[in-house]
């Protein structure tokens, strides 16, 4: 692939959309795993990658069978995007790059894995879609993000969780303490973050002592802004697919209006975590991760 015009999804026309080797979107797979670091070289600006590792979960696992099912599901994806009347990939250039190998039995492992992948391509300039996984994926993200940027970043996150609860079983990581560790280690700031869909169940009082004493909600316009997206946000009723579901969350309407009227001028990043295959019906979960993956897409156009 040389020009940038092959950064395209590959036309339903050309290859009906139930056939052809499965990648994100359709796109050109520049598979890192295969071709080695060289790829990051290529021509695109946006990379979707999947991080197929769940070992930080802590109920019902199987988030690392997401990037593949997510894959799969989004050769229906479309191009262009309604409401902002934007078709969306001639205005990028984008590839996938495959699946992060991550170790499942090894949390530590799997986080080298990933923090060393993402900065391989924020170093060449690459924006990150991540799919994971499950949730303590993104910590591994937001370091290699703080580390590129230099700074703190704004962080919108939706979740039914807070994720800012205390070790487990003696392990200070795991899915539901990302964001705990993100703003112990700098990695966001909290007076630039935005938790969006948060319902509980809170393990104690202290989780929301320490969300209240970082005074976490505020907006954030143009700053470095990373986008982490927990599929529980929605209720299992449109996201059954998850392994810690929660009752009362929003509609998958409310969440695009939400995600469409969200002015993000500097999106530098962002993932959609917590589909669990397994566990979901119809693919309803993956077609509304593929859709978060479209509008992160749609704000990183401009
Ligand atoms: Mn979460
Ligand atoms: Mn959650």
């Amino acid at each position: 692939l040389k020009h940038n015009k092959d950064y395209q999804p590959l036309s339903g026309r050309v290859m009906p959309r139930f056939a052809a080797i499965k990648s994100f979107f359709r796109l050109p797979i520049l598979e890192v795993a295969r071709l080695g670091e060289s790829v990051w070289d290529e021509k695109f600006d946006i990379a979707l990658v999947g991080v197929p590792f769940d070992g930080g979960t802590s109920y019902r696992p199987g988030a690392r069978l997401a990037p593949t099912r997510v894959r799969e599901v989004s050769s229906l994806g479309r191009s262009y995007h309604w409401e902002s009347k934007t078709s969306v990939f001639e205005k990028i250039n984008a590839a996938d790059l495959g699946d992060i190998a991550c170790p499942p039995v090894n949390l530590d492992q799997s986080y080298t894995a990933i923090e060393t992948f993402i900065k391989n391509g924020l170093k060449k300039s690459k924006r990150i879609l991540s799919c994971g996984g499950d949730h303590s994926v993104t910590l591994p993200i937001l370091r290699a993000h703080r580390a590129h940027f230099k700074k703190p970043l704004a962080f919108i996150h939706f979740d039914a969780h807070l994720d800012t609860y205390p070790a487990a079983w003696g392990n200070e990581y795991h899915h539901g303490s990302f964001v705990r560790h993100a703003i112990e280690e700098k990695l966001i700031d909290p007076k630039r973050t935005l938790q969006i869909g948060i319902r509980g169940p809170l393990a104690s009082q202290d989780d929301l002592d320490f969300v209240t004493k970082h005074k976490m909600t505020v907006i954030t316009i143009d700053h470095p802004t990373y986008l982490s997206f927990d599929v529980d946000a929605l209720d299992p009723a449109y996201a059954p697919g998850t392994g810690t579901p929660v009752i009362g969350g929003l509609t998958s309407y409310e969440a695009q209006r939400i995600l469409r009227s969200l002015k993000i001028k500097n999106l530098v990043g962002g993932d959609v975590v917590e589909v669990n295959p397994a566990f979901d019906h119809g693919d309803i979960t993956s077609l509304f991760a593929v859709d978060v993956l479209f509008e992160m897409l749609r704000m990183m156009t401009k």
